[in-house]
């Protein structure tokens, strides 16, 4: 099984309220290969919800200087636990974002800017030794 980034499927729980829906990944879905989450919704936080990016430090803020770190720990930590319940073996995660971005994230500057990093579930995932490809790495490999 994959675990998938519930917003790539196609549900609004975006912070603006919106999806970014990959159909190729809720294909995934709906073929029973994948399992969806939305590790921000699993930490109890809402939708709509302020922006929120990682400083430096690692720990997450939101756009009014609000220290969201708790929330998303706990949203990581319950999709982990889905994802070994659904012995998920790789994770196709949303880039960019403090809890699904792999690799470049958020600068934590709330300008736009990108750095190198990984969101807080994609660190979780990778620590405890499941691969994790963002959707555009998905779709590469899909394509050759
Ligand atoms: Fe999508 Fe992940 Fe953000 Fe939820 S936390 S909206 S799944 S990128």
């Amino acid at each position: 099984m994959i675990l998938v980034s519930e917003c790539l499927c196609g549900v609004p729980c975006r912070m603006d309220g919106k999806s970014k829906l990959v159909p190729e990944i809720l294909k995934l879905v709906e073929e029973g290969r994948a399992v969806s989450v939305c590790p921000e919704v699993l930490g109890g936080l809402p939708t709509p919800r302020k922006p929120s990016e990682r400083l430096e430090n690692g720990r997450v803020v939101n756009c009014d200087g609000e220290d969201n770190t708790e929330a998303f720990v706990k949203g990581a930590q319950e999709s982990l636990n889905i994802c070994r319940s659904h012995d998920c073996t790789l994770a196709i995660l949303k880039s960019k974002s403090p809890s699904c971005g792999k690799g470049i994230i958020h600068n934590g500057k709330f300008d736009g800017g990108l750095v190198e990093g990984n969101g807080i579930l994609t660190e979780l995932l990778l620590s405890e030794g499941i691969p994790v490809m963002t959707e555009q790495e998905y779709l590469k490999s899909i394509s050759i």
